[in-house]
This record gives structure tokens, C-alpha cells and sequence, in this order.
């Protein structure tokens, strides 16, 4: 996750936890004031209000806790859309949290315009982290924008600031004003379905056929990675080591006895459909732990390969994300 600069990058507390799979992401609106061509967000959610804990839809306020306990969460990132459209429900979820978990749950809230003292004090013992998104336009006089002046106010208001912005032409602009941050993350510009016209029209292509990196937008950061406040997030790291590790709290909060968890944080468990209904008598004995829904009969996979002739139906080994999540692979007994 590091940078390839010679310095050991100080992350940030909330990149710390995000590191460890240990934050759940809280999309608090789809709606933005700005428009940026790189904007990542999905169809589903652009624009929208719906809020979001990690990719589940919440209504209430016990959704977002159990959401968080799922994933034993020490910490949020509040994220949009634009938050501060909606400062009255960040300030509600915060509060929900810290009273919740204690005041160590972390958060950190991601804002694309420059907030002044004003929008900035509600947050203050609610929000640990301000991360500023200023639009590319302004990096080359980042020192006289609105958002040298919040850098300013949050610091003296007590949060952690930094600024976290793509990989795009021009970030080592940014160096002007890093002697003021605490960090500054550098994201591998990615690609995805909303931003991919943008993309092409700007003559930019996938990096590889893996990852939704972008070609040659991780060269953009190097010139930046000699100073140990900035860190580079890649896209292949976002992938892998986060989701993994974020799956893998998941599952251990929530695989039954008998589910498998691999070291990808998926679960795995064996499938039986029943020919007539009938419970077999080697299930019935209690002798396997097993779950049954309607035709279905689930459990251990090995006791499923294991028994594999004496039970009658069709047999499967299933891999699946943890909590009822994507099935992954199927795989016929
Ligand atoms: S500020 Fe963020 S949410 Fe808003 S348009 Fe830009 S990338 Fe999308």
C-alpha cells in the first residue's frame, strides 16, 4: 500500500484502519455540487439520496450499527457525494457512532468543497479527519484558494487535515502546501462504468486487464512520494488487501460453524438439493451440523464430499462473499 519513495509514508489514522479492513464506508448522498470527468460514483447511487453502510442500503439508525458490528468497524469514512449537503445526517451518524463504539471509532470525512469554521464546527469531537478533494483546476494556486484557508481553520478547530485527491497531471503542484497538511493521499485514478466516455476521450486507457487502474496514472504520484506526508493508495490495493481484509471480519462475525473461511475472507460450504424432500437419515441423526431451507440441506463441504455416494440429489461446493454476499464459484460434487 506504501509508496515506492524512499521514505516511510506517515499514514493517517484513518488510512491505518482502512488498512486493516477495519473501517465501514459511510455514503451519506449521491448528490455533489460539482461534476467532476473522473467521478467514480455509480449510476445507482449518482445524484440519488439513498445512504449506504459499506453496500447495503440503510434506513435506520440500527442499520448503520449493525453494519458496523458485522465488520467489527473501529472506524468510518463518511463519504458522498458531498457530505456537507447534508451536514444535519453526518452530524446524526457521527454522534450515532462515537456514542455507540466510544469515542476511538475513527472518523474521517471526505469533502470535495472547502469548508468554512462554520460548516466545519458541528463536526468538531464528532469527525477526527478532514479530507479536502479541490477540484484540479486549482492546484496551481492551491496556496490561495478557499482550500488553503480550511486547511488553515481545520487545523486550528483541532481535526486531522489532509488533502486526498486522483492521480491526475499537475498533482506535484501540490507540493506548495504540504508544509500545512498532516497528509496528502494520492489515488490511483481509476476507471469505471460512469467515468469510462471521460476516459477514452482524454485518451486514456486500462492499465492492465486485472485492475481498474488507469494507464500510467501511478507514474503522476512518483514525483511526490520523496516527502513522507504523501502516500499512494493503488488500485490493486484497494482490491485485494482491503476488501480482503474487510471480508475476512465479516466472516469471522458471521460464518455459521460450519462454513470455511479462506484466506480471501470468502466462505465456503457444501449444497445439497434434496430429490424428494426427505431429509436422508444420515442428516437427520444429528451427527453433522447442518442448516436446511426448503429443498436445500447446507454444510461442511468435506462432510458433502465425504458422504458424497451415500446421499441421493445434486451436489455443489459453493464459494460465496461472507454475510449472504455474490456467489463467487459453484462447484459440482
Ligand atoms: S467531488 Fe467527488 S462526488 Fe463530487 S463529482 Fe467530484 S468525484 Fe464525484
Amino acid at each position: 500500500m506504501s509508496g515506492t519513495g524512499e521514505n516511510t509514508p506517515l499514514l493517517s489514522r484513518g488510512c491505518v484502519l482502512c488498512y486493516e479492513g477495519a473501517k465501514m464506508v459511510l455514503f451519506v448522498t449521491g448528490r455533489c455540487g460539482r461534476d467532476c470527468w473522473y467521478c467514480p460514483i455509480s449510476e445507482k447511487r449518482r445524484n440519488g439520496d439513498a445512504i449506504y453502510a459499506n453496500d447495503r442500503v440503510v434506513t435506520t439508525p440500527a442499520d448503520i450499527i449493525e453494519e458496523a458490528e458485522t465488520m467489527s468497524a473501529l472506524g468510518s469514512g463518511i463519504t458522498g457525494g458531498e457530505p456537507f449537503l447534508v451536514l444535519d445526517r453526518v452530524v446524526r451518524s457521527c454522534r450515532l457512532l462515537k456514542e455507540h463504539f466510544g469515542p476511538d471509532h475513527h472518523i474521517h470525512l471526505y469533502t470535495g468543497i472547502a469548508p468554512t469554521e462554520a460548516q466545519l464546527l458541528p463536526l468538531r469531537g464528532l469527525v477526527d479527519e478532514v479530507r479536502l478533494h479541490p477540484p484540479q483546476e486549482v492546484w496551481g494556486r492551491i496556496l490561495e484558494s478557499p482550500y488553503a484557508r480550511s486547511v488553515r481553520t481545520a487545523r486550528r478547530l483541532g481535526f486531522s487535515i489532509g488533502i486526498e485527491v486522483p492521480s491526475l497531471p499537475d498533482i506535484e503542484a501540490l507540493r506548495a502546501i504540504l508544509p500545512e497538511l498532516d497528509f496528502l493521499n494520492i489515488n490511483e485514478l481509476e476507471w469505471s462504468e460512469t467515468n469510462a466516455e471521460a476516459m477514452r476521450a482524454r485518451g486514456l486507457d486500462l492499465e492492465d486487464g486485472l485492475h481498474n487502474a488507469v494507464g500510467g496514472a501511478a507514474a503522476l504520484a512518483d514525483m511526490l512520494l520523496d516527502d513522507p506526508k504523501v502516500h499512494f493508495c493503488s488500485s490493486s490495493f484497494k482490491d485485494s488487501v482491503q476488501l480482503r481484509e474487510r471480508l475476512r471480519r465479516i466472516a469471522e462475525n458471521t460464518a455459521r460453524p460450519f462454513d470455511e473461511i479462506t484466506r480471501d475472507g470468502t466462505v465456503v460450504y457444501g449444497v445439497l438439493e434434496l430429490e424428494d424432500g426427505a431429509l436422508p437419515a444420515i442428516l437427520s441423526e444429528h451427527r453433522y451440523d447442518i442448516e436446511v431451507s426448503g429443498n436445500q440441506v447446507e454444510m461442511a463441504w468435506w462432510v458433502l464430499a465425504e458422504l458424497k455416494h451415500e446421499l441421493p440429489g445434486k451436489k455443489s461446493v459453493i464459494e460465496r462473499y461472507p454475510n449472504g454476499g455474490i456467489i463467487l464459484e459453484v462447484t459440482p460434487l
